[in-house]
């Protein structure tokens, strides 16, 4: 974050000894009335959650260590998605399940590879985690082209040894283009990678179609899924992967003694007691979605198509720092992305409440018909 609270770019790569001396990665966190920069979900959870959550923390032994293994929480998720619970893995965030991964399967000699513009977290924990990055790029309009991941694959096999890059990362759909991975593209990928392909589906809930489907065959997929938005929970931190047994276990091994607190484990099964309640919440997000696009596309800025709960744009002439601030001046905050390579001028809003979404919309146009806009 820099001195006027906007996004840094991400870094560019560092001495790994230094890793203690780099920024932490953090979104700006600035007072404002409308808050559609972190791609949280916009209502909280539903209240008989809470009360249901309420009522078993009560009777939790908080003088015990929790389940080492969230045997609960592991079993609710894998009957959730049709998997065995020995496929699952829940960590604190999907951050640390990504951070476990490169733990187990990075570090000196084991390189990742990831495409920019992407979530900026696969390249940051992989610093962290003292794994070489071999970054590949994205194409005009944010896809990843086949001959990229073969030059990339390429490059990482020569530098780092054959059986590199040990971790690909794609994100689907991606943070912050909003574009996602078809089952082709992914299967491409894994065809030419030698090592773990991890699919981030954190916004998963709000694509038509998840790279879950490919799991059964696919023993070097793992896919990362959150609880911080579908399920409206940003502050519980709980997150997972699903993957090989094998793999598993090896996250497992990483992760701190009693990782997961018992807290979050019940809040997580409890939870998946309203799928329905969710995939409700996910269908009207996606048709605000499409009126935020419509209505963006009317204010005559570029917009991309978006699987996600989060729309990319940019102000044609308007530079994005200055619409950015121009909407926090009227307390509407949103995330700046403008100076990320590949996202030069481009913006990212998060679908809120139809009101928010709407605060947003007569924001932007008061700024963009300001005097002096996009000269
Ligand atoms: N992956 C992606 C693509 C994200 O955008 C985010 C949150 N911004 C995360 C993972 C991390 O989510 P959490 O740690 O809250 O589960």
């Amino acid at each position: 974050m820099t001195l006027e609270g906007r996004d840094a770019p991400p870094p560019s790569d560092p001495d790994p000894r230094q890793v203690a001396l780099r920024p932490g990665y953090h979104s700006p966190q600035v007072e404002a009335e409308v808050r559609l920069n972190t791609n949280e979900a916009p209502e909280p959870p539903p209240a008989a959650f809470v009360e249901a959550l309420a009522d078993e923390l009560r009777r939790l032994p908080l003088n015990r260590y929790p389940d080492r293994q969230a045997t609960a929480l592991r079993a609710a998720l894998a009957e959730h998605h049709g998997v065995d619970p020995a496929q699952v893995f829940c960590a604190n965030g999907s951050n640390e399940a990504i951070q476990c991964l490169l733990l187990a399967y990075g570090g000196p000699g084991r390189s990742a590879m990831v495409f920019e513009p992407t979530y900026a977290l696969h390249s940051h924990i992989a610093h962290l985690t003292g794994t070489p990055l071999i970054t590949g790029r994205r194409d005009a309009t944010f896809a990843v082209p086949p001959d990229e991941v073969a030059r990339s694959v390429q490059a990482a096999a020569s530098l780092h040894g054959p059986a590199n890059p040990a971790v690909s990362f794609l994100c689907s759909p991606n943070n912050p283009t909003g574009g996602l991975e078809t089952a082709g593209n992914v299967a491409s990928v894994l065809a030419l990678v030698p090592g773990l392909l991890v699919v981030d589906e954190a916004y998963g809930q709000f694509a038509s179609w998840s790279a879950l489907e490919l799991l059964h065959s696919e023993p070097r997929l793992v896919v990362v899924r959150t609880f911080s938005k579908t399920w409206a929970m940003a502050g519980v931190r709980l997150g997972y992967s699903i993957a090989d047994p094998e793999v598993i276990a090896h996250m497992a091994n990483v992760a701190l003694p009693y990782h997961l607190d018992a807290l979050k484990q019940v809040a997580g099964r409890l939870a998946l007691g309203f799928s329905q309640e969710m995939a409700e919440r996910v269908d009207a997000i996606v048709e605000e979605r499409g009126r935020v696009s419509g209505g963006l596309a009317a204010l005559g800025v570029e917009v991309w198509p978006s699987s996600a709960n989060f729309i990319l744009f940019r102000a044609g002439g308007c530079p994005g720092a200055q619409v950015w601030r121009g909407l926090l001046e009227r307390s509407v905050l949103i995330r700046d992305v403008s100076d990320w390579p590949g996202l030069e001028g481009c913006l990212r809003v998060t679908i809120g409440t139809p009101y928010e979404n709407d605060r947003f919309l007569s924001a932007l146009s008061e700024v963009l018909s300001t005097p002096g806009a996009g000269t």
